[in-house]
């Protein structure tokens, strides 16, 4: 796909919003940067500045789960400035405008890499966190989830009421598998999507990466909104050279648009 200018990109774009039969939304930390949210990667992004954490963080809770939990209020090393902006961060336009789509009948289902939860308080309903939300707790036999602030749990590490498997945060850590419940629900939507947006994604983490490739694979279209390049670009129907909180409701109003004509 060669790159057209923005406007006539964005036409283009909700066309084929306003005209999908199953319009999924696979987002990554990109959608969550104008909120103040770091990316990992990307010219501004964490790693970039850096380097790569250590990748073994599922391997060291399952040694140690109980120091996992005495250790979760500390916020310390690389990661404090990560911590807090996402305590600071609240929904930015893109995020309000997949609610708008969402709401309009067009957006069928959010399948995101982030774990910020902004897309509930923005009001987003139908939502897959293939990497968890950081606002909850999740079983690690039976996936059971609990609200971070209505847990009372003793023990430590504690464990679940229902099968007794230790219980962690639900945000999926380096090197853990992807919850089952989670992954099916993705190939499902996947399966049923004949248009995808690719927000805010470098589209390098796998399984998650594999869906655009599944869809485009079957046939459908996909529409990237990302002010870099990415693996997906080359693959891409038509691309978005621009911020997602900029470019997110311009689609949005013209796909609504062409439904009103
Ligand atoms: P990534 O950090 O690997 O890549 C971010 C992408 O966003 C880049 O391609 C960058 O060009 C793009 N980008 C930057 N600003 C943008 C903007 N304003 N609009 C649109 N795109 C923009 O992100 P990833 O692909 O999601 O993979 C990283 C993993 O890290 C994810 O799986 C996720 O779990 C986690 N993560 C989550 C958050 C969050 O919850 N907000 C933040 C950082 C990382």
């Amino acid at each position: 796909m060669t790159s057209e200018p923005l406007e006539a990109a964005i036409e283009d774009a909700a066309r084929l919003v306003a005209g999908a039969s199953h319009l999924v939304a696979f987002v990554g930390a990109g959608l969550s940067a104008e909120s103040g949210v770091p990316t990992f990667r990307g010219p501004e992004g964490l790693w970039t500045k850096m380097g790569e954490p250590d990748m073994r963080g599922y391997d060291r809770f399952l040694a140690d789960p109980k120091k996992w939990w005495e250790e979760r209020s500390q916020r310390a090393g690389d990661m404090k400035e990560f911590v807090d902006a996402l305590d600071e961060a609240v929904p930015n336009d893109g995020h309000y405008a997949l609610r708008e789509l969402e709401e309009a009948g067009f957006l069928k289902h959010i399948i995101t890499q982030n774990i910020d939860n902004l897309h509930q308080v923005a009001g987003s309903q139908a939502i897959t966190e293939i990497h968890g939300n950081r606002t909850k707790l999740r079983c690690i036999e039976c996936s059971r989830r609990w609200d971070i602030y209505h847990f009372d749990i003793e023990g430590s590490p504690p464990s679940c009421p229902d099968c007794g498997g230790i219980i962690k945060g639900d945000t999926v850590m380096f090197g853990e598998p992807i919850p089952h419940d989670a992954l099916e629900e993705c190939a499902a939507q996947s399966q049923m999507c004949d248009c995808m947006l690719l927000i805010g994604t470098s589209a390098v983490v796998y399984p998650a990466a594999s869906f655009p490739e599944q869809v485009k694979s079957a046939g459908g279209t996909l529409i990237e909104v990302n002010p870099n390049e990415t693996p997906l670009s080359a693959h891409s129907d038509v691309i978005l050279r621009g911020a997602a909180g900029e470019v997110l409701p311009k689609v949005t109003q013209q796909a609504k648009g062409i439904v009103q004509e």
